[in-house]
């Protein structure tokens, strides 16, 4: 008998027709704009400035507290586009500000900038949870991640075959990932099938397992 999970999907740019999804808002991009749809709300850190930010900061303040708004990003700090790190890098540490004002977790966009990432969770002492989204980087990133409780997200790069990549997601523990497309277009079953594989279970299992996770982590806390 086939378990009646969803396959939860806890970032993607390409809206389905599932309710266990979060649709990534770059507020200088779109908003929100279906009550039945779950979001994640803030300014990608390509678009992220000082300027962009006061033009949009309360826009991102009122959506953040709205019942569909799952979690605040995605945000972060990415070296090799955008604007420089220090502007990131304060933008950053704004929507962590708004994360724990309103309990919700942070989706972390992060490429070269690991330290300066783990470096904010320290300084803010943010209480929310912190997921990496789209997790590939090396091993020993991933073990001082997982030291500092955030979460690691795999995405479609799992697909291809990236051997180093499929040894941290078949060791990472169960209670601290997730799964989700970003803005490949593939159907997230894929990604499940793959990781289940990895992880040597049954793609029902990670059904279940991901969706107790994501009722921990999204929503019971709101109950
Ligand atoms: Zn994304």
């Amino acid at each position: 008998m086939k378990a009646p999970y969803p396959f939860v999907n806890i970032h993607t740019h390409h809206p389905s027709i599932s309710f266990h999804e979060i649709i990534n808002c770059d507020i200088v991009e779109n908003v929100p704009n279906d009550d039945k749809k779950l979001y994640s709300i803030g300014i990608h850190p390509w678009n992220a400035s000082y300027l962009s930010w006061k033009k949009w900061q309360s826009v991102v303040e009122n959506y953040a507290s709205h019942p569909s708004v799952l979690a605040i990003g995605e945000t972060g700090i990415d070296i090799l586009r955008g604007t420089s790190k220090t502007e990131q890098q304060d933008i950053f540490l704004e929507h962590i500000r708004i994360a724990d004002s309103c309990n919700k977790p942070l989706i972390i966009h992060c490429v070269r900038a690991f330290n300066e990432i783990i470096e904010c969770k320290k300084k803010s002492k943010s209480k929310v949870p912190w997921i990496i989204h789209g997790f590939s980087s090396r091993q020993t990133i991933a073990d001082e991640l997982l030291a500092h409780g955030c979460f690691l997200s795999f995405g479609a790069a799992i697909l291809y075959n990236r051997p180093h990549l499929e040894k941290i997601c078949k060791t990472v523990p169960e209670n601290m990932f997730f799964i989700e497309n970003d803005d490949s277009a593939l159907p997230i079953s894929l990604i499940y099938e793959k990781i289940a594989d990895i992880r040597s279970v049954s793609v029902e299992y990670l059904q279940l397992k991901l969706y107790e996770q994501w009722h921990r982590i999204f929503l019971d806390k709101n109950m």
